[in-house]
């Protein structure tokens, strides 16, 4: 089966053909328009979706060498994430549904960022653990089968991706900030910087008070030194990004032995992060785990992890109607 999967829950907006569970094409137009106002404008971000989605649409075909009359299905991302930017998705793919007469797909964008581990192998068996760290969401899930998860913890404040976000906004780094942290850091001393582990009991998270801790620490070395940030900016990155690194994989460990499950993952745009991967890798030895990271261009907002999921629906007949609407909020 051939299917168009598309996504434009924020500010990328792709669409990827998946043909038989393997991925033909992924193109990922990401808005630059955001980063002068040091985040995602909701509406800017509809109105570059709009002017975006046929063109992303039209060469993901052209990759994949196909033509649109070969497309079986049409996969769309209904939530959760901005409600205008899911509209241009969803009324695109229903459109184009309707307009060819074949079934619409909607999927979870959260259930997605786990699924892009069946992109390539090698895939982990069911059940496995994921960490899934994005902009908007930090939780552990187990993953019991496609379309069967549960949130064994998450967090009670900020994201994983927020809190990268607002420290390096704090940094004066530009927005998004998590990528350049994760730069600086890999020439600074993560031992340089002391900041708070938060006592959170269970499985959950919080990044709130690290913020602060952030925001105190700045100031009060800007005090002796006007030029702090310049002079330390490597060192202070190296320091956040290890603590952000230890809160989540610290759960993990835990979420690890109470489960007893073997398989691990981890998901969406912070699995990106070089300092996460290398620790997970490094603890994944240690207690003898399979590891699962996905390759980078399927950590972020990406159409292929829609695609993929669609394609589970699609072997399962979960269809939706033409009266389905997109989800700022959707759970899994
Ligand atoms: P959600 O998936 O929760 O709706 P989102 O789709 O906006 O949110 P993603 O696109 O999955 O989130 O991830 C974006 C986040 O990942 C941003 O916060 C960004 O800073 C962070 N990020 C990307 N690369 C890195 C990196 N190398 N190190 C740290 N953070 C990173
Ligand atoms: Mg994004
Ligand atoms: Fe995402």
């Amino acid at each position: 089966a051939v299917i168009l999967g598309i996504e434009s829950s924020c500010d990328e907006t792709s669409a990827s053909i998946c043909i038989d569970g393997e991925i033909f094409s992924n193109v990922i137009a990401t808005q630059a328009i955001h980063a002068k106002y040091g985040g995602v404008v909701p509406e800017l971000a509809s109105r570059a979706h709009q002017q975006n989605i046929i063109p992303t649409v039209e060469e993901a075909i052209r990759t994949a060498k196909i033509h649109k009359n070969q497309i079986d299905a049409v996969a769309f991302t209904r939530g959760p994430g901005l409600l205008g930017a899911l509209l241009v998705g969803t009324s695109f793919a229903k459109s184009f549904a309707l307009a060819r007469n074949i079934p619409l797909i909607d999927v979870n964008h959260m259930q997605a960022h786990i699924l892009a581990h069946f992109i390539e192998d090698p895939k982990p068996t069911f059940p496995f653990l994921c960490l899934t760290v994005s902009g908007g969401h930090t939780q552990i899930v187990l993953v019991k089968d496609y379309f069967e998860m549960e949130i064994l913890g998450q967090t009670l404040d900020d994201a994983a991706g927020e809190a990268f976000d607002k420290t390096a906004k704090i940094l004066n780094l530009p927005y998004p900030g998590g990528p350049l942290i994760d730069k600086h850091a890999q020439n600074g001393n993560p031992d340089a910087y002391k900041l708070p582990e938060p006592q959170i009991q269970g499985l959950d998270f919080s990044f709130s008070g690290l913020k602060t801790a952030i925001l105190y620490m700045v100031q009060k070395e800007e005090k002796a030194d006007p030029d702090f940030l310049k002079n330390h900016m490597d060192d202070v990155c190296a320091s956040v990004q290890s603590r952000i690194v230890s809160i989540l994989l610290n759960k993990l460990k835990k979420a690890a032995k109470e489960t007893g499950v073997k398989d691990i993952a981890i998901a969406g745009g912070v699995s990106a992060n070089s300092g996460l991967r290398r620790e997970l890798l490094a603890m994944g030895e240690r207690y003898k785990w399979n590891v699962f990271i996905p390759k980078f261009e399927y950590c972020t907002d990406n159409a292929a992890m829609i695609a993929i999921a669609g394609y589970q629906k699609y072997l399962i007949n979960d269809f939706v109607g033409q009266d389905v609407g997109p989800l700022a909020r959707m759970h899994m």
